[in-house]
């Protein structure tokens, strides 16, 4: 491959095809003290597909899409989306975090949640239409919270926190969809929902990237893998990157056999 081989000359080559995809991170390397949290990461995420982003604990898999979305500042490295910094196409970004890094104790109603993925074309008067609400109970009734609109979000399961999550990035309308560990703690029925809505986004043409923590599922949910441990281990379709080698070099011996077996069926 061209941009490889140009990777390990180091030289720069003015053709990388890449650099238009949705979504294309080069020699990303993030730092919170010494230690790198990811080392010259190169990456790229297609349109239309599903991507899962997976590693061991502490990979550096949140710090990607932390870095991506202007929430920690790299060392060094790029991040371009659909052929620009990415910086100037965030609003074309849904972010869903990590549930259990988000404070939900101070009242706040679930459409209001959802209402606050408008917030740049609400402006700053927050001045919300009729029109504004029945697109944001649109997007509830896709996760299938629509009966949950008037409720307090801190009184809801962690699946249905979930959802309405996923409710708010649909109502930002964008391109690119960020999930950080999205089935982390949900209940089955809110997973198989959340797929759904997924791969729905996927088959109109939107990018979905998602931190999967779950190995026995990304053939079933994911088309694509990225398979990182501070640097990237693998990347490419599932089926060619989920190896043997691939997960002992990603995981090292955390891996017991009888899960490797489950994995690659
Ligand atoms: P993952 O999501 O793959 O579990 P993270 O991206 O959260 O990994 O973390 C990568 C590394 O960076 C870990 O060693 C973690 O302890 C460290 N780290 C993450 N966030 C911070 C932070 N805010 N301050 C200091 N170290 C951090
Ligand atoms: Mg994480």
């Amino acid at each position: 491959m061209q941009l490889g081989l140009a990777a390990q000359d180091g030289r720069i080559v003015a053709s990388d095809d890449g650099l238009t995809a949705p979504l294309a991170v080069r020699g990303l390397t993030v730092t919170y003290g010494e230690k790198p949290a990811l080392f010259a990461l190169d990456a790229t995420f297609d349109a239309g597909a599903m991507s899962a982003i997976i590693g061991p604990n502490g990979a550096g898999k949140s710090t990607l899409l932390k870095a991506v979305l202007g929430m920690v500042t790299p060392v060094s490295g790029t991040v371009h989306a659909y052929g620009q910094p990415v910086r100037e196409v965030l609003d074309r970004i849904a972010y869903v975090p990590q549930r259990a890094t988000v404070d939900w104790d101070f009242p706040t109603r679930v459409i209001d949640v959802v209402l606050m993925g408008m917030a740049r074309e609400l402006g700053l008067l927050r001045r919300v239409r009729q029109d504004h609400r029945d697109r944001a109970m649109a997007c509830l009734v896709r996760v299938g919270m629509e009966h949950f609109a008037e409720r307090q979000i801190g009184q809801l399961s962690g699946g249905q926190q979930q959802r309405v999550f996923l409710a708010r990035a649909l109502a930002q309308g964008a391109d690119l969809y960020l999930l950080d560990e999205p089935f982390a703690g949900v209940d089955a029925a809110t997973e198989k929902a959340i797929v759904a809505v997924l791969k729905s986004l996927r088959d109109s043409g939107r990018t979905v990237v998602v931190v999967h923590h779950d190995l026995a599922t990304v053939s079933t949910y994911f088309e694509r893998a990225l398979l990182i441990n501070t640097t990237r281990v693998a990347e490419g379709p599932v089926a060619t990157v989920l190896t043997p080698e691939t997960l002992q070099a990603t995981y090292g011996g955390r891996l017991a056999h009888a899960q490797l077996a489950q994995i690659l069926g």
